[in-house]
């Protein structure tokens, strides 16, 4: 059976965030939001004409993703119409994990029961820290209580799998404050945490202050240590990392959705800066996105065209230098049976000599491990997790 992720992306946001470079607008009036929601009904139905329940390759949707943006802004109901779109184009697998990001200042009781209503099972909420101070740095709009607020109101709502957003090396931010704002996470049992060092992203207002010396990046030795000791809090609260930035209190709380980024696995993405990936000919990866404007993608849909701006067909060396890099993200990284009945080749003769003892420099000094059949990083290769990987590419 074809199995696929969906990636849903709702464009807009209360505020725009000055770190953040996902494409999202500030949450503009209801009624974009409606003719938004409309565009996005006509994508689902559109690609389930070519992917969906009655064409030739059917795939069959095992994992729903809403992320952006901010989905909570959404009415309930919408999120149930695009639900419905979804289900009426293709085969919805019978254990399908539903998530929807949930920010803490667009949450309410009542919003909650209804999304879990209208079949949400996995809420993922953006908390980031448990520190006024912090949050006010990160000019989110809701505060530590907020935080505590929605993860008790999910389960309250019939959330079983709750996950919570965390960043670290924040301008400001003590490791003291960074242990901190880990334990009170913990403290509320959620399923699932992701963690991450915020970054300085190109074209944010952030990087500008940071260009004019208004505020100060955290140095790297700070910004790995919090990441090892929030590696060691997590391990001792019986929570197993399973990617660099993600961990999970057991196998069955692990992002399905998310493994399939870091599985070579096929997507679908709708929504503008949506981004997908599927299998082509000669079983070849075919990556697509929309383009990120709203206005130009609710127009393209009124007018019954593609919002896609680029498309890229990979080569075998493409798809195997994703299927590496991204597999290497994973604690238990990349079974090599796997990449040779993937690729027809043993991962050594398709890289070569050269990378291989590149490799295993990096497996002396302890960044990486290697069996017969298994290569992976280890916690002090997540740290520079991107220089090993770039091996491959
Ligand atoms: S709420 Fe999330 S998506 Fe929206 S601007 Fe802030 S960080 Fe970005």
């Amino acid at each position: 059976m074809r199995k696929a992720g969906i990636y849903i992306h709702i464009p807009f946001c209360l505020r725009k965030c000055p770190y953040c470079d996902f494409y999202s607008i500030a949450a503009g009036d209801g009624s974009l939001r409606s003719r938004f929601v409309k565009a996005l009904i006509k994508e689902i139905e559109t690609a389930g004409k070519k992917y969906g329940k009655n064409s030739d390759s059917p795939m069959t949707a095992d994992t729903i993703y809403f992320g952006g943006g901010t989905p909570s802004l959404l009415e309930p109901e919408q999120i149930r119409a695009v639900l419905g779109a979804v289900r009426d184009s293709f085969a919805l697998a019978k254990d399908a994990e539903i998530s929807l990001e949930c920010n803490p200042a667009t949450a309410d009781e009542e919003k909650l029961k209804d999304l879990r209503r209208a079949g949400v099972n996995r809420l993922s909420i953006g908390g980031q820290s448990f520190d006024d101070e912090v949050l006010k740095t990160l000019e989110r709009l809701h505060s530590a209580r907020d935080n505590i607020r929605t993860v008790e109101l999910g389960r309250k709502a019939g959330f079983d799998n709750i996950s919570l957003d965390l960043m670290f090396a924040i301008p400001g931010q003590t490791e003291e404050k960074w242990e901190e704002t880990l334990k009170q996470a913990l403290s509320l049992n959620p399923q699932h945490i992701s963690f991450y060092s915020l970054e300085f992203m190109e074209g944010t207002p952030f990087t500008r202050r940071m260009e004019k010396g208004l505020i100060t990046e955290t140095d790297a030795e700070a910004d790995r240590r919090m990441y090892e000791r929030g590696l060691e809090i997590l391990a001792e609260a019986g929570f197993s990392q399973y990617e660099i930035s993600n961990a999970a209190r057991g196998r069955e709380y692990i992002c399905r959705h998310n493994m399939k980024y870091w599985s070579l696995e096929e997507y679908l993405g709708f929504g503008p800066s949506a981004h997908s990936y599927v299998t082509g000919e000669q079983g070849r990866g075919l990556r697509f996105c929309n383009a990120a404007d709203v206005a130009a993608y609710i127009e393209a849909m009124e007018r019954g065209e593609s919002a896609i701006e680029d498309f890229c067909q990979n080569s075998l060396k493409d798809d195997a230098s994703e299927y590496v890099f991204t597999g290497l993200r994973k604690n238990r990284g990349i079974d090599l049976r796997d990449f040779r009945k993937k690729f027809r080749s043993g991962i050594w003769d398709f890289y070569g000599k050269d990378v291989k003892e590149e490799f295993e420099e990096f497996v002396r000094c302890g960044f990486a491990d290697e069996t017969e059949n298994n290569i992976k990083l280890t916690v002090k290769g997540m740290n520079i997790s991107n220089r090993i990987m770039a091996l491959f590419v």
